[in-house]
């Protein structure tokens, strides 16, 4: 039986895992990958290097001590959490069984995509995910943002303070009548494209444009020097659903030492209702999430 069992080796469970090792506890790790999100690097035309927060050094670091404690990780899916008497037990799709005392959830959050032509091909090469953190490399640029939710209205919001232009495609006019909306409605450099459908990316090496149609069925291509697609986020919950609280959103409600509704089951990161999605917030909730576990653990250590 596992002390703890870290789901998830983005930023927030690598932080978590290095913590609980810190601490000495029987720890796993189980996770696909290791580094999560932070794996993404936006190439972009016009700039080779450049200095946006990232939190790498942080990430890597932990990242290259789980890479060699290989006893602290298992890579594989976790399908399901589940309570048992008074441990947890994490399935995973290799058809293993994990018994726990505690658990930490630290899965993340998957971008919503358009599923278009292109989108792929030209995915993080002038086409992202995250204008909260490439905003500052926007600055008297052009972009476009699909996405008309209230995450499509505060990336629009965060590039219109720098870009010279941001055509914002947005499909929910009820988001449009909040402070936000109104103030991009207001703007000066901001273009909305209500009732307007997403028909394929295009470029060369990098994307150039975005193919849309409007409501009565004519093609508009607007060139871009990026295109942000920020249509919504969905966390990775479904394995404790049924167990822990979710929100409307489904995402696991935590407190403010990552506690969840269920004693032992904590959770960090994107895949919780915490404010906004950075690297360097998943890192302070994975260390906070494993210091709360320890103090659950304490009694039976
Ligand atoms: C394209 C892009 C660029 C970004 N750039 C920046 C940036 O420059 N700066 C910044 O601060 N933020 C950036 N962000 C946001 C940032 O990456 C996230 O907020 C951060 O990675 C969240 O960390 P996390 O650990 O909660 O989740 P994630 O990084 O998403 O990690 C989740 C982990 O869980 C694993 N996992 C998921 N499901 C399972 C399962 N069933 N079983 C096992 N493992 C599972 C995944 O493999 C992964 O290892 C960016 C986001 C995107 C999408």
């Amino acid at each position: 039986m596992y002390d703890l069992i870290v789901i998830g080796g983005g930023p927030a469970g690598l932080t978590a895992t290095v913590y609980a090792i810190r601490k000495r506890l029987n720890v796993l790790l189980v996770s696909k990958d290791l580094g999560g999100k932070t794996n993404f690097h936006l190439a972009l035309p016009w700039i080779d290097t450049y200095q946006v927060i990232r939190g790498l050094e942080i990430v890597n670091k932990f990242r290259s001590e789980l890479e060699y404690l290989d006893f602290a990780r298992q890579m594989d899916a976790a399908e399901k959490v589940t309570r048992e008497g008074d441990h947890f037990v994490v399935t995973t799709k290799d058809g293993g069984r994990l018994e726990t005392k505690a658990v930490i959830l630290a899965t993340g959050a998957r971008q919503v995509r358009m599923d278009v032509p292109g989108e792929k091909e030209f995915m993080m090469k002038g086409l992202c995910y995250s204008a909260l953190s490439y905003a500052p490399l926007f600055i008297d640029k052009d972009v476009v943002v699909v996405g008309g939710g209230e995450l499509g209205l505060r990336s629009a919001g965060e590039l219109a303070t720098v870009a010279a232009h941001v055509n914002l495609v947005c499909q929910d006019e009820a988001a449009l009548k909040t402070p936000l909306g109104r103030k991009l409605v207001a703007a000066g450099n901001v273009t909305l494209l209500k009732a307007h459908e997403v028909v394929a990316v295009k470029g060369d090496e990098f994307a150039r444009s975005l193919v849309l149609k409007d409501a009565a069925g004519k093609t508009v291509e607007l060139a871009a020097d990026a295109i942000f697609v920020e249509q919504a986020l969905t966390p990775m919950s479904a394995m404790v659903a049924g167990l822990a609280a979710l929100d409307d959103r489904q995402r696991v409600i935590v407190d403010c030492a990552c506690k969840t509704n269920i004693p032992g089951l904590f959770a960090a990161g994107d895949v919780t209702n915490g404010y906004a999605e950075q690297v360097l917030i998943a890192v302070g909730e994975g260390a906070k999430a494993a210091l709360s576990a320890y103090e659950y653990l304490l009694p039976t250590l």
